[in-house]
């Protein structure tokens, strides 16, 4: 029943935004979000959609065209993204996070440098510098490279510990949120003890129900959502009743509940990664990596609903992209008959590591109108940083 109503909120809201982009062309949005599905690509969301079990009020139907949308493939507005690198066609995370993060190309494994070792500035850190209120969350660690491609500058990706020390001086956010640490150094315990101080409010799982605006007042909040020392908040497929985890929509709705108390009428920036699915297709797990498309886009939904009930879904510029294919993923069949109800597709993998093909672009809210059509990675960046810019 509460399933049932829960979608029924996300289809109005959705419905109600569909006309949002047109109405507010021209003006600077107040509150930009940034959805990274990592490695989410045509073909990722394609299988996702496909397999997704049926809604319980609306029955599978085999004779229908397309399968269950997912809400945003509703968004009013859809392209694509090309992702190279500054050295390599074929991108890896830390670059792709950096283009899109600082709107500009840098080799793979750089973090928010040039190539030639230039810092560059990421949207976050405009965004603070502008006197927004600023966020990023990742299902992954706090400290792997999509999420610290938006507050970090570091020669390599790799460089874990380090990325962690800028985690925790950066005064970059207001929240940071992942799904555990990388930094093989920071156990749990010492996590807390560092960052706490260094003046910060810490959370894991043990907490995460008392993260409230008022017992974060005045500080920068981080978290860390791993009980299980794996890294990642746990694939969907793969939870039990018992994992005591946060999900990726209960992190980013946490997030947005801070931001929101915060952001003394400049707005906010936020980044939410659904950073699983990348590590899902590297290992050609299509199970975990159906999953995790799916707790993203409920991640993307329960946010939607969240600032339309604060009034802030119009103002709201609303990105949903990925930083670049992961796996090579086709659907290759069923071929001569449609695909039954709860069976699995035909599919194919063609590598462990990441493709280069260009991965979906969609849009909602204000200047969403300028994502139409083609786009690249670093150019999106810029765009974003620009919309940023009062
Ligand atoms: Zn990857």
């Amino acid at each position: 029943m509460r399933a049932c109503r829960f979608v029924v909120i996300a289809l109005v809201t959705l419905f109600t935004c569909a006309g949002a982009p047109n109405a507010a062309a021209g003006t600077r949005p107040r509150n930009i979000i940034l959805f990274i599905g990592d490695g989410m690509g045509f073909g990722e969301v394609e299988l996702a959609a496909l397999q997704q079990p049926p809604v319980a009020d609306a029955p599978a139907n085999p004779a229908a065209p397309v399968p269950p949308l997912f809400c945003f493939e509703r968004f009013p507005v859809a392209g694509t993204l090309s992702n190279r690198s500054a050295n390599s066609l074929v991108t890896d995370s830390a670059a792709a996070a950096t283009a899109l993060a600082c709107g500009a190309k840098t080799n793979n494994g750089t973090l928010g440098l040039a190539p030639d070792g230039t810092r560059l500035e990421s949207m976050a850190e405009l965004a603070k510098k502008h006197g927004k209120a600023v966020g990023i969350v990742s299902s992954v660690g706090f400290d792997h490279a999509t999420p610290a491609g938006f507050y970090a500058h570091s020669a390599s990706r790799d460089s874990y510990e380090a990325i962690v020390e800028q985690a925790l001086t950066c005064k970059t956010y207001d929240v940071l949120f992942g799904g555990g640490v990388c930094a093989t150094s920071m156990a749990p315990a010492l996590m807390r003890t560092r960052a706490e101080a260094a003046g910060l409010a810490y959370f894991d799982t043990t907490n995460f129900k008392d993260i409230t605006p008022a017992a974060t007042a005045g500080k920068a909040v981080l978290g860390a959502f791993d009980a299980n020392n794996n890294d990642l908040l746990d694939f969907l497929s793969d939870r039990t009743p018992e994992c005591p985890e946060p999900r990726l929509a209960d992190v980013a709705t946490k997030a947005v509940d801070l931001l929101l108390a915060r952001e003394n009428g400049k707005g906010f920036f936020l980044m939410v990664e659904g950073g699983a699915i990348d590590w899902a297709c590297h290992g050609n797990n299509a199970k975990q990596m159906c999953g995790d498309v799916r707790e993203f886009d409920r991640a993307i939904a329960a946010v939607l609903a969240q600032l339309a009930a604060a009034g802030q879904l119009e103002d709201t510029l609303i990105v949903v992209t990925a930083d670049h294919e992961t796996g090579g993923l086709v659907v290759v069949g069923p071929y001569g008959k449609p695909l039954a109800p709860g069976q699995e597709a035909e599919i194919k993998w063609s590598t462990g590591g990441h493709s280069a093909m260009f991965v979906p672009l969609y849009a909602t809210g204000p200047e969403a109108a300028r994502l139409a059509n083609r786009h690249d990675n670093a150019e999106l960046g810029r765009l974003l940083k620009t919309l940023l810019t009062p």
